[in-house]
């Protein structure tokens, strides 16, 4: 396919199936395309029309905006959410008041400098309400992108971005003068109405022919979800303190936090010098110590890397005596509730 015939084809099924009587596509002045896209950044169509049409009997040009209290907006964003969104857009319509003598900037600059518009927003309000050609590439424009052209990597990361704005900008320099706006308005129906999330209806696409993640049914690949955030990583040493007859000491942890109420090792607090620490806490002295490989556990916000450490009780009379401990057999084990990485230890024994 080539560049030109991917616009020729979205636009054809946008002539069948786009959509073409939402509120803000009767009278796309830059204002009412400004206010629903500012909407629809966070919230779905159907959801935000009675807000939008709500928005509009209240202010229906930038001044009335611009000249109402704030609570007076954030009253009628209630339930919308991302409260932020209403916030910048009263404070955009000051702007436009103070800088724009009350009309619309026609600029992208301009746009783009207002409080609240980023450079996708910005491009969709002009192309959508002038014509005016910009590339848009919001979230659902990404997806089509990064399937259509299996761009792999995380959209969010720059370099991914600067390559799905690269597709963009070549999709959309072939459209055709007139059709800018119904070219934007066709490629987020595509991505919201189609090329969704899960289960693509790819059988109905215009690009289905020549879309690179479904020849190569890659389509769930794509884009690449973002990634995992780093983990921090905790660091502890777990006793193995065993008797004569190898039986462990266990003790029952507290109920609340990691491994909370199951049965563990005792856990030596980094920095405390092992022997010392047996012989404080835990009234014993010990002998044949003996440090085991570093073992990672990783818990769902950080990674535990345990130092397993091996060593004799000499005696075993004081040794935590209270109730919350167990020596405990491994060749004829208890039914005691352990936590993971002590029941592979245990099992090393
Ligand atoms: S063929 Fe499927 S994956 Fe490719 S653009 Fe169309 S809907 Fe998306």
């Amino acid at each position: 396919m080539s560049i030109a015939q991917f616009s020729d084809q979205v636009l054809e099924w946008f002539d069948d199936h786009g959509r073409t009587t939402l509120p803000w596509q009767r009278e796309p002045t830059p204002y009412r395309v400004w206010v629903s896209e500012v909407m629809l950044q966070q919230t779905q169509v159907v959801t935000v029309i009675p807000y939008f049409q709500r928005f509009m009997e209240h202010f229906p040009a930038v001044f009335t905006l611009a000249a109402a209290p704030l609570d007076e907006v954030l009253h009628l964003w209630t339930g919308l959410g991302y409260y932020a969104r209403a916030r910048n857009l009263h404070r955009a319509a000051g702007v436009i008041m103070a800088q724009h003598g009350g009309e619309f900037p026609q600029h992208i600059d301009a746009v783009q400098a207002l409080p609240g518009i980023g450079r996708s927003t910005a491009a969709a309000i002009l192309a959508l309400s002038t014509g005016q050609r910009h590339a848009i590439l919001d979230g659902n424009v990404k997806r089509v992108l990064a399937r259509f052209h299996a761009v792999d990597g995380w959209p969010g990361q720059a370099v991914v971005e600067q390559t799905l704005w690269g597709w963009a900008e070549q999709h959309t320099a072939t459209v055709p003068e007139q059709r800018v706006a119904h070219y934007t308005q066709a490629m987020m129906d595509l991505g919201a109405t189609l090329c969704t999330r899960a289960n693509p209806a790819c059988a109905r696409c215009p690009l289905q022919a020549d879309c690179a993640a479904h020849q190569q049914n890659r389509v769930g690949d794509f884009p690449t979800p973002k990634p995992r955030k780093t983990l921090p990583v905790r660091a502890t040493t777990l006793l193995m303190l065993h008797d004569a007859n190898h039986h462990v000491l266990l003790i029952q942890r507290p109920p609340t936090g990691i491994w909370g109420g199951l049965w563990s090792f005792p856990e030596c607090p980094t920095g405390w010098d092992i022997q010392d620490w047996c012989e404080q806490k835990m009234r014993c002295r010990i002998d044949s110590v003996e440090a085991w490989p570093v073992l990672r556990h990783t818990f769902s916000h950080f990674h535990l890397d345990i130092t397993p450490v091996r060593a004799r009780v000499q005696h075993t009379s004081g040794v935590m005596d209270a109730g919350a401990s167990v020596w405990y057999n491994p060749a004829s084990p208890q039914a005691l509730g352990l936590a993971a990485p002590v029941q592979r230890l245990l099992e090393r024994l």
